[in-house]
Formats: C-alpha cells, sequence, structure tokens
C-alpha cells in the first residue's frame, strides 16, 4: 500500500507539473515527454503512455516522434498518465482548457469525479457511482460520455475485473472493501459516446508469437524485454530502438498486430465532436469510504 501511495503521488506531482507546461505554443511532443520524464525521474515506470487528448479527442492520443503540433489558445487538453511500481499501477488525469472557453465543461467534470467519489465505499454498487456522475453533467447540461468509464486496478492489469459507468448502467456488483478502483468521468456538450479514429500510436503486446520478418522479431522481442504486457507508444520505440528506422517499426508493428500478439488502442473521439473534459483518480475502496491515491 506505501508503494502504491507512493506511485500515486508521482502521479499527482506529474499532473501538476503537466499544468505548469501545458501553455499555448508548447510542442505537444515535448510536453509529453517532459511528463513522462517526471514520472521516470522519481524511479517509477509509465504505467501507459501519457495521453495528451485535445477537443473533442476523448483518450488515447500520445504524440509520435514527427508530431510537429502545437497547442493553441482554443485548445482543452485531456492529461491522462500513470505510474507503475513492479506490478503496481495508478491512473489519473486532469483537464486543462487553454481556450476560457470551456470553464463550465471542466468544473462540471471534476464535481461529477468528486460527488462519485463521495459515495464510494464497500457495499456500493457500481450503477450508483454512474448516477451520481450522471446527474452532476445533467444539472449542467452536459452528457456523460457512456462507452468510457472507471475500471478496477490490479497487480499489473490496469483494466480489470469491472467496469465502472458514466451513468446508470443497471450493473449492480457492489465494491469491496480493499479493492483499487479509477473513476473517470467524461462529460461532453456532443453526443455522449466516442468512436475509433484512425489515429494509433498506443499498443499492448499480450501473447507470444511467431515472426516473419526481421523487423517484427526485433519489435517483438524489444517490448517483450522492455514493456513487458504493459502498453507502450511507438514514440517509444523509435526513440529506443535504435536500430530500426521509423518505417521499420511500422511494419514489425502491423505484422505483430495481424499475427494476433499485439493490441491496438485507436485514438477515442466523441462521436458528435463535441468538447470532451476527463477527471480522474484512483482510489482505495474501504468500508466506510474511500482513500484517494493519486494526490
Ligand atoms: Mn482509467
Ligand atoms: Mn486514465
Amino acid at each position: 500500500m506505501n508503494k502504491l501511495k507512493e506511485a500515486g503521488k508521482a502521479s499527482a506531482e506529474a499532473l501538476a507539473l503537466a499544468k505548469s507546461i501545458i501553455k499555448p505554443g508548447k510542442s505537444i511532443l515535448e510536453a509529453a515527454e517532459e511528463i513522462e520524464r517526471s514520472i521516470k525521474s522519481k524511479g517509477f515506470m509509465l504505467a501507459f503512455p501519457v495521453n495528451l487528448s485535445i477537443n473533442e479527442k476523448a483518450a488515447h492520443f500520445t504524440p509520435e516522434t514527427d508530431d510537429q503540433s502545437v497547442l493553441s489558445d482554443k485548445d482543452v487538453v485531456k492529461v491522462d498518465l500513470g505510474a507503475r511500481k513492479d506490478t503496481l499501477l495508478t491512473d489519473c488525469a486532469i483537464t486543462i482548457d487553454l481556450s476560457n472557453k470551456n470553464a463550465k465543461l471542466v468544473e462540471a467534470t471534476n464535481e461529477a469525479l468528486e460527488s462519485a467519489i463521495s459515495v464510494v465505499k464497500a457495499g456500493r454498487q457500481l450503477r450508483d457511482i454512474g448516477r451520481e456522475i450522471d446527474a452532476v453533467a445533467s444539472k449542467h447540461g452536459f452528457k456523460p460520455i457512456k462507452n468510457l468509464g472507471g475500471h478496477g486496478i490490479s497487480a499489473a492489469d490496469l483494466h480489470a475485473d469491472f467496469f465502472i459507468p458514466n451513468f446508470d448502467n443497471g450493473d449492480n456488483t457492489e465494491l469491496k472493501e480493499g479493492q483499487v478502483i479509477a473513476i473517470e468521468p467524461f462529460l461532453t456538450n456532443g453526443r455522449g459516446q466516442v468512436e475509433d479514429s484512425t489515429f494509433t500510436a498506443i499498443f499492448q503486446k499480450n501473447s507470444p508469437c511467431i515472426t516473419r520478418s526481421n523487423e517484427a522479431r526485433m519489435v517483438s522481442a524489444f517490448i517483450d524485454e522492455n514493456f513487458l504486457t504493459y502498453p507502450f507508444a511507438t514514440r517509444w520505440l523509435s526513440r529506443e530502438l535504435q536500430e530500426l528506422d521509423d518505417f521499420k517499426i511500422r511494419r514489425g508493428i502491423a505484422e505483430l498486430i495481424n499475427s494476433g500478439a499485439i493490441e491496438a488502442f485507436p485514438g477515442l473521439v466523441e462521436k458528435g465532436r463535441g468538447m470532451v473534459a476527463q477527471a480522474e483518480h484512483s482510489l482505495l475502496v474501504q468500508e466506510d469510504g474511500c482513500e484517494i491515491i493519486t494526490k
């Protein structure tokens, strides 16, 4: 538990750093690298590549090495990250509004998270947490994104056991004392659903495989050695696997996807192209309440 809390603290500090460097004119690639370095400098691994998802982009966006884009004063930036120590994982997120036009959406999302956290305790049903989030969203005239939500967190598995809805989905599964969970409301002024985009920069290797090409074999061995079965970014491979150029890395990954060894996490975009805000904490469920780990 102490190790997990240390990982939680490092995650919260990385979000604080993100807040100070996410500004108009900032390179998205540099921001991602600085945020990830701050977690590593404290002796932790990344639980997954830092997600920097902007405006109608909800989740699973992380820059590639050739990303030239810079943030503008119209952007609403979701920063989602986690630290890992051995098999212990944390997960948390904030939204930074550079537009100064979406304060209501961001505040409503933060309030939805607080409100959901306030009802967490052993015996609480998952649907109750969703109902809480939905109620705050509607009170402020927004919709929760229904096909995104929180989750249980177990050793070596960030999306374990159960899904925690952002609305009352009827799931009466009860939380148990000692469980670690993540709650993550996503609110929008759009349709309240996300869909896959064509952009994919986050992957995870789930199973061993037989490789045909040299590049697939090298990519596979490098992942096994460095990222294990945790999510990684193509950016990490281009930076660290010096023997292959980006084209060959992409080809290697493609072969591993085709063989079923690698899972791809495409960027998720709001279906009505609405603005999206997110807030997330990892929590420890207790008998009479909960403790926030990522603070
Ligand atoms: Mn999460
Ligand atoms: Mn997250």
